[in-house]
């Protein structure tokens, strides 16, 4: 081994021990051979399963080529960090319908500001080692910020696999966490133990989608799937997802909540990730009397605060559509109705038909017991 071979791999240890110690629950280095997740992207694109999100198809080649993103980049390093917040509850609130439910990596503070301060503080020890040795190296670091094959870069690195569900799902941490990278023009020895596909012949979260949003296993029409739909898209929701939605009004965890392996999902110790405003647990009725000053002050660093106030109220005027009918709801739709917007006023008329004419007792919903 060269000398500078036994730097490099002295260098790797200490990543796991830095990222650790900035608390990171899961770590690993891979390289950045993607091409053949940049073939499925592309299928996938082509089939139209993005929808709207015109951005996924933007940066061609960058997103699964890392070094025409960030030049001279050789290794990724691949972070996880767990969000699951403590003593959530998360199929009482979907089964209760008067209650709101909100994705659980949304109703605490935004992650992208503190993993990726957490990250660059990861470069920056990487840089100093590197300075004081002679080594010359760059990186960059990115959450969720950039058109970079998160997923699969975890998988490669060690992280776990991506499961039926898409999400990454490790043996250790189940699904519910973060990911991160820092690029780096360093030739790090790379992390060669990959987590084996452990989904096996369980199709629990293709069976659970309230929408029928898996087209097969390891595929998702996003425009099918509730996240897109509460979150992603702009224009009015389909109807006939809007059923299908129930109680969900920013997000759907559905899909992770049924899946085995998050038995060994831990809560985080992140406060920033603990539920702030009770948004964990609110009222559909108490979030929709919030005026559009309310609704940015107990946002204020939310990932809920980009969807805006006019979608919030589409997305809540559904779930109300969705709940028991009461003379309360019913007055609290129509009171809003004179003063909605375009988008938000015609969620609340097919609310309003809805709670009137008792349709919404017909079917029973999908969801996770
Ligand atoms: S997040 Fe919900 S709607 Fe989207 S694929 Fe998963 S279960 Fe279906």
């Amino acid at each position: 081994m060269s000398t500078s071979e036994a730097l490099l791999a002295e260098l790797a240890g200490l990543i796991k021990i830095w990222g650790r110690e900035l608390g990171f629950q899961q770590i690993g280095i891979t390289d950045c051979h993607l091409e053949e997740h940049g073939e499925r992207l592309t299928a996938w694109l082509r089939a139209g399963h993005h929808g709207t999100m015109e951005w996924m198809a933007a940066h061609g080649e960058k997103r699964w080529r890392p070094g025409l993103l960030e030049p001279n980049t050789l290794r990724v390093i691949s972070a996880s960090l767990d969000y699951l917040p403590p003593d959530t509850a998360p199929v009482r609130i979907l089964k209760d319908s008067s209650k709101a439910y909100v994705s659980r990596y949304a109703t605490g503070r935004d992650y992208h500001k503190l993993i990726r301060k957490r990250l660059a503080h990861l470069a920056q020890k990487i840089e100093l080692f590197c300075n004081a040795r002679g080594l010359h190296c760059s990186g960059r670091a990115f959450t969720d910020s950039a058109p970079v094959m998160e997923r699969a870069l975890a998988e490669k690195a060690g992280l776990g696999w991506i499961g039926k569900n898409c999400m990454v799902l490790s043996e250790n941490a189940g699904s519910w966490f973060f990911l991160g990278e820092v690029y780096t023009s360093l030739a790090l020895p790379v992390d060669d133990k990959p987590q084996r596909n452990q989904c096996g012949d369980c199709t629990a979260c293709l069976k659970v989608c309230p929408t029928d949003a898996f087209v097969g296993p390891y595929q998702l029409d996003a425009r099918r799937c509730i996240s897109y739909l509460t979150i992603e898209n702009l224009g009015p929701i389909p109807e006939e997802f809007r059923e299908p939605m129930g109680n969900r009004v920013f997000g759907c965890d559905d899909c992770q909540i049924i899946c085995p392996w998050n038995r060994f999902a831990k809560p985080t110790a992140e406060t920033d990730f603990h539920p702030r405003h009770g948004l964990d647990n609110g009222e559909l009725s108490q979030l929709f009397r919030w005026d559009e000053e309310e609704f940015l002050r107990k946002t204020a660093g939310s990932a809920i605060r980009r969807i805006g106030y006019e979608r919030w109220r589409r997305n809540l005027a559904v779930a109300i559509g969705n709940s028991e009918p009461g003379p309360e709801v019913i007055g609290l739709l129509e009171q809003a109705l004179p003063s909605a917007s375009a988008l938000v006023a015609e969620h609340i008329r097919w609310a309003l038909a809805r709670l009137r004419s008792g349709r919404h007792r017909k079917r029973k919903l999908r969801r996770p017991q």
